[in-house]
């Protein structure tokens, strides 16, 4: 059984910068290719972002 990891880091803010880790998810949502996207409210700004699709810095 897998064991869901609050601490599991799943990317940074691409607002601040922060790191945002599994427990800031608020909603998990699959992708018309069949990946797992998440939505997650950072913990500095408060922002509503998709850590895992941020590629540009
Ligand atoms: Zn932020």
């Amino acid at each position: 059984m897998e064991t869901p990891n609050p601490e599991a880091i799943l990317g940074t803010c691409s607002f601040c910068g922060e790191t945002v880790a599994d427990r800031h998810v608020l909603i998990q949502y699959e992708k018309e290719s069949g990946d797992q996207g998440v939505w997650a409210e950072c913990p500095e700004c408060l922002e509503v972002v998709d850590p895992a699709s941020q590629s540009r810095i």
